[in-house]
């Protein structure tokens, strides 16, 4: 398979050209300001001694300290992370929050670990890199297989070298200096996308059908959300396979199954789907919520969605991307789709160091302004240019993050 940041940087590139950019500049908005790699050694439950790999790469601070979460999966290496790291630099540029780019990520199997274990390897971890984060250097949040309770750990670790700063790291629990809101930020924010793009199609969620990859964070509240709107969520999956009902599954039900097993495999509704079956099913909006690169040339001409709304980072490859042009699907991309996570996480952030509390009102108030008007800015250049909305969103993107960087100087 192709490599990731190659991959990000063939729409960087693209963008640049669009753009009139010169060669030096957008060399400097390819590459990563820094990469740390480090060897986390931790005493495994057994007695044993556990080696694993650790990753932070910082990409771009042009518009402000940098940001992104932490991912803790088998398959992390440094090529995925770079690339996440460059896509949290345009995300944070579409939402216009004052932010670059980062992200992070060991290389474990946390389904076989402990709590015990997940929380010395966190430490390990965060004793490791501390020195090149803080809340005006680089602020970590949760990804894949990391929740408030890793958080918490990142700030208390963080804590023990640099003192009381909260602000150092984001989606922490709401009882430790979090965010009303944070944790079903994501899935709000795409579904406040979605309702942005449909308000100017004319088309209502209620009725719509909608098919879910991943039913984690960012799929099980999108689906939630959804189905509280009046949406069909015919089809949810996750690692373990799918569900598919064409009258629409019963989505609380489900959350509460996945709350108290951790994964869908055992419930009962529908029927058993597998996560091919789900991508190509017949249904309005097809919304990628797993991993990335799940899309590919291969399989792409068999999506029967007329939309794809990216709550995954990356689920595209740019040869899917290129047939789903051809084919005349429109496809939401996962750095404006998917930014609302980040987007309260600077609420988060920006309330640490105000020392002050918003409720989930404010925060879901200023939340769908935030996507909304991002969304309204894509949709238009894309109009404006001629453009995907992908495309129109590097755009947008690499138009203020360069403006930034050369009006500090190169
Ligand atoms: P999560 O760990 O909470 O959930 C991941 C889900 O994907 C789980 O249901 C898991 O079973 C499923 N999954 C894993 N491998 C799969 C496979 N091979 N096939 C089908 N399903 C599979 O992670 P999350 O935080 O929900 O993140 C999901 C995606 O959204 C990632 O790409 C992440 O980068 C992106 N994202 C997350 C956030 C956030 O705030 N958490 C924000 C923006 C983007």
């Amino acid at each position: 398979m192709s490599s990731a940041f190659e991959s990000v940087n063939r729409y960087v590139r693209e963008a640049a050209r669009l753009l009139g950019l010169s060669d030096r500049l957008e060399k400097l908005l390819i590459n990563p300001d820094r990469e740390v790699k480090v060897e986390i050694a931790i005493e495994m439950d057994n007695g044993e001694i556990g080696v694993f790999t650790g990753y932070r790469v910082q990409h771009n601070d042009a518009r402000g300290p940098m940001k992104g979460g932490i991912r803790y999966h088998p398959t992390v290496n440094d090529d995925d992370v770079r690339a996440l790291a460059s896509l949290m630099t345009w995300k944070t540029a579409i939402v216009n929050i004052p932010f670059g780019g980062a992200k992070g990520g060991i290389a474990c199997d946390p389904k076989r670990m402990s709590e015990a274990e997940l929380e010395r390897l966190t430490r390990r971890f965060i004793a490791k890199i501390h020195e090149v984060i803080g809340p005006y250097q680089d602020i970590p949040a949760p990804d894949v297989n990391t929740n408030a309770q890793v958080m918490a750990w990142i700030m208390d670790e963080y804590s023990k070298f640099h003192g009381f700063a909260p602000a150092v790291v984001t989606g922490k629990p709401v009882d430790l200096f979090g965010s009303e809101g944070r944790e079903e930020a994501t899935g709000r924010g795409l579904v406040y996308i979605i309702e942005e793009h449909f308000k100017a199609l004319g088309k209502p969620i209620r009725g719509t059908t909608f098919a879910i990859q991943g039913f984690g964070n960012v799929g099980s509240y999108t689906a939630l959300i959804l189905h509280e709107l009046g949406g069909k969520v015919l089809a949810v999956s996750d690692v373990t396979g799918g569900l598919y009902n064409p009258d629409g599954l019963d989505i609380p039900a489900l959350v509460d199954f996945v709350r108290r097993n951790r994964t869908l495999q055992g419930a009962t509704q529908g029927t058993r789907i597998t996560n091919a079956e789900l991508l190509a099913l017949e249904c309005d909006v097809l919304i990628p919520a797993a991993l990335g690169d799940v899309f590919t040339k291969e399989n792409a001409p068999e999506v029967r969605a007329k939309l794809i709304v990216e709550g995954a980072n990356g689920p595209t490859t740019p040869e899917a991307d290129e047939i789903f042009n051809q084919r005349g699907i429109t496809v939401i991309p996962d750095i404006l789709a998917n930014a609302g996570g980040v987007t309260v996480s600077y609420f988060e952030w920006a309330q640490n160091i105000q020392q002050f509390k918003w409720d989930l009102e404010r925060v879901r108030t200023e939340l769908q302004r935030v996507m909304a008007r991002a969304y309204r800015e894509v949709a238009t250049l894309a109009r404006e240019k001629h453009t995907s909305l992908r495309t129109a969103a590097f755009l947008l993107a690499l138009g203020r993050v360069a403006k930034a960087r050369a009006m500090r100087g190169i």
